[in-house]
């Protein structure tokens, strides 16, 4: 039997500013208070900064699975 036991690991996720024409990376579970954070104190709450979209979509999945919604039952 194997042991999936990755969750000491946390995933990186890069946040990209077109704006301040920066990068960052912050843990998954910080991304969203990142951004938020980010965007409230530089752009007046405009959503300037964003997850790198080139891997938005695994981050989703990242997400998704950390947060145990995938539905793998019918
Ligand atoms: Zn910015």
């Amino acid at each position: 039997m194997t042991t999936a036991n990755d969750s000491d690991e946390t995933p990186r996720v890069p946040i990209v500013c077109p704006d301040c024409e920066t990068t960052s990376r912050v843990p998954l579970s910080d991304v969203a208070d990142a951004i938020e954070r980010h965007n409230d104190q530089l752009h007046d709450g405009e959503a300037v900064a964003e997850v790198d979209p080139d891997i938005a979509d695994r981050i989703a999945d990242l997400a998704a699975d950390e947060l145990g919604l995938l539905e793998n039952t019918e």
